[in-house]
């Protein structure tokens, strides 16, 4: 652990890509006008995922209802959702190639369902030309609408279903107004019980003041609701409104905390420092 946080470590220097397929990624997604977590979160691992040829797609808009204080996407009113965004996100499928899609979207508590419907149009959009797509769905929280958003998701499963839970709840009110822990939770547990052959997935930041004792918690809550899938990353300042990162967290921490997620029986793990809920989501094996 590292607590002066004025200065990068050496394990967080990341080099931007530039290569070919860098470029093209960057332009498929620039000509189809869809818009991604990837730049609108300011991750890290533009270089790395966008090379690969994979991205977070961004549904819904660019603005959110919610002012979560670890995050740079825009809020405020958002538009209507946009009848042609399921054509477009089907076409960047088909044009990458793409075997795995994440879809994600910004919270939209003006909708009554969530955005629910919205995913799911795209779902079913991508399918029809794409038949071969995997999906992973990273979810809001459905505020007030969970059981009718996972009733409407329900005929276009099969897919990993993502709902993140961030941080530990002491830190909610400083860094998640607009969220409830217990909610997060909830939403996951529901999932579940509806579909359990579904995959369900979660990710928390490291570095925003939490103590071990709160990480561990929280991994216990979301085995306890049956979460299968974890993911543990570095939270990085994404612009100079958010909150400042409290601890650089050492690669060897991630590693006992990737070993202490597996032995609470996580079937998929992933973390270090650049993890992200997105990132090598469609590997297989836990990392
Ligand atoms: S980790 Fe996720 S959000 Fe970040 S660049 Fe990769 S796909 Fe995009």
């Amino acid at each position: 652990m590292t607590k002066n946080t004025h200065r990068f470590p050496a394990w967080l220097k990341q080099r931007i890509g530039a290569g070919a397929e860098f470029q093209h990624t960057q332009k498929t997604l620039q000509k189809l006008g869809l818009e991604t977590i990837c730049t609108n979160a300011n991750c890290p691992n533009r270089g790395d995922c966008w090379s690969r040829g994979t991205a977070t797609v961004l549904i819904l808009g660019k603005i959110c209802t919610r002012n979560c204080k670890f995050c740079s996407v825009g809020h405020g009113r958002p538009l209507p959702p946009d009848p042609t965004e399921p054509e477009r996100v089907s076409a960047l499928a088909k044009e990458m190639r793409l075997r795995y899609l994440v879809i994600t979207s910004v919270d939209r508590d003006d909708l009554p369902d969530g955005g629910a419907g919205h995913f799911r149009r795209v779902i079913q959009t991508c399918r029809q030309e794409n038949p071969e797509l995997e999906f992973e769905l990273l979810v809001p929280d459905f505020r007030d609408c969970q059981e009718q958003a996972l009733e409407i998701l329900s005929d276009c499963r099969p897919f990993v279903f993502g709902h993140n839970i961030e941080t530990v709840p002491r830190l909610y009110p400083s860094a998640r107004p607009g969220g409830d822990y217990r909610r997060s939770l909830a939403l996951l547990k529901k999932a579940k019980e509806r579909w359990p052959e579904t995959q369900t997935k979660s990710a928390l930041m490291l570095g925003l003041g939490e103590t071990d004792e709160e990480i561990r918690q929280v991994l216990m809550d979301l085995r306890s609701e049956c979460c299968d899938r974890v993911a543990m990353g570095q939270y990085l300042r994404p612009d100079k409104n958010s909150l400042q990162v409290e601890e650089f967290v050492t690669p060897e921490k991630f590693n006992q905390w990737a070993a202490a997620a597996r032995q609470l029986g996580f079937s998929w793990v992933m973390a270090s420092p650049f993890t992200r809920s997105s990132y090598h989501a469609e590997e297989k094996a836990s990392g």
